[in-house]
């Protein structure tokens, strides 16, 4: 059995220190509600944890000013339950709480959400060497290529890795363009959503752009009209589980006319997928449940299915033109 030494650190300063003086195999641990799992599964093996739930200030949700700032180590129902956010940013509180259970949802961390590594079956199931996996073993081959790929990505996979990202919190939070602040050796540092995940290329095991010994303070988000906004999820059952596709959609209106449109997918690439294409699609044109559909369909235009996963080709699209309904609806 590995013996692990556990610090839990009250100042950033400290777990910084500790994370440093524990050399290699440290890892930092919040809720834990993922990293506990992956070591079950022997995919994840630190020799030390570095509790960083308990840092003083670091859950506070401060609301003032033109950014809204979450503390990385708030509790996603927390988040989800806070006035501000759940008024006027309905995606970002939808995409909390149709994420996990509200269990997970007391212990998980909206810093550990952004952080939660890919629910490929290959790379779960396959520790022990039962199933190759290039993001948990590089090098070792990708059992999910010719393999069962219903969960696997349409957007974003490289040769090598086509694991989806399965976090529903960076979905909304990318359609915001809300950014990470990290704080490390060197400092603080900030990091936009939009560049804190990796695309697999031939390094699939590297997966996030900040480093090991960083620690994700907070999370901002530029404050804009969002009260039309949404988090649209579609799942094999309507509770505890993970996304087939979503949609975080916020619009804004001119009269009938979208002014502008912000939507990111989720459970269908390799990160937070932010579609483009589908914004284009609307801005200035009045919005219909057709041209909803249409955009939807741009949207997945490029999209490289697998196997057994082309039937997202017709759901995403309607998932977008839901989302981009429900969201119209909304009183400004
Ligand atoms: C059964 C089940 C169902 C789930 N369903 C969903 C779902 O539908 N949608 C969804 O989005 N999620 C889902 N999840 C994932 C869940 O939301 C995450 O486990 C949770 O948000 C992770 O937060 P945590 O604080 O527990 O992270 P931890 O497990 O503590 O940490 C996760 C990772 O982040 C790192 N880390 C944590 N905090 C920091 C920090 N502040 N700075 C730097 N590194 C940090 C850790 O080192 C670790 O690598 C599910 C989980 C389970 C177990
Ligand atoms: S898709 Fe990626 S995570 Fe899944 S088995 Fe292949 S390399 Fe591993």
């Amino acid at each position: 059995m590995q013996s692990i030494s556990y610090t839990r650190a009250t100042t950033p300063e400290a777990a910084l220190a500790a994370f440093s003086n524990a050399g290699e195999g440290a890892r930092f641990i919040a809720g834990g509600t993922t990293l506990y799992d992956l070591m079950k599964l022997g995919i994840e093996t630190p020799a030390h944890i570095i509790d960083v739930s308990d840092i003083d200030g670091f859950d506070a949700i401060e609301t003032e000013g033109d950014t809204l700032r979450i503390g990385a180590m708030a509790r996603m129902a927390d988040v989800a339950a806070h006035p501000v956010i759940r008024d006027e940013y309905p995606v970002l509180a939808e995409s909390l709480l149709k994420a996990a259970s509200q269990q997970l949802r007391n212990m998980a961390t909206v810093g550990g959400n952004l952080l939660q590594r890919t629910r490929c079956i290959y790379f779960r199931n396959g520790a022990g060497g039962i199933s190759p996996c290039n993001k948990r073993e590089p090098g070792s081959g990708c059992a999910a290529i010719g393999g069962l790929d219903r969960g696997q990505a349409l957007f974003g996979a490289s040769n090598v890795c086509t694991a989806v990202f399965p976090g529903d919190w960076p979905i909304a939070l990318l359609a915001l363009g809300a950014a990470v602040d990290v704080l490390g050796p060197n400092g603080h540092r900030t990091i936009p959503v939009a560049e804190l995940y990796r695309l697999p290329g031939d390094t699939p095991h590297i997966e996030f752009s900040l480093t090991s010994d960083e620690i994700v303070t907070a999370i901002t988000v530029p404050k804009r009209p969002a009260r039309r906004s949404t988090y649209h999820k579609i799942r094999d059952r309507e509770s505890y589980a993970f996304a087939l596709v979503s949609a975080a959609v916020v619009l804004e209106m001119q009269g009938n006319n979208v002014r502008q449109a912000r939507i990111a997918l989720g459970g269908v690439a390799s990160i937070p997928w932010r579609a483009t294409e589908a914004e284009t699609a609307l801005i200035g044109h009045p919005l219909t449940r057709a041209r909803a559909l249409a955009a939807g369909q741009a949207a997945f235009a490029n999209a490289r299915p697998g196997q057994h996963n082309a039937f997202k080709l017709t759901l995403g699209p309607e998932v977008i033109a839901d989302a981009l309904m429900i969201a119209a609806q909304r009183n400004a």
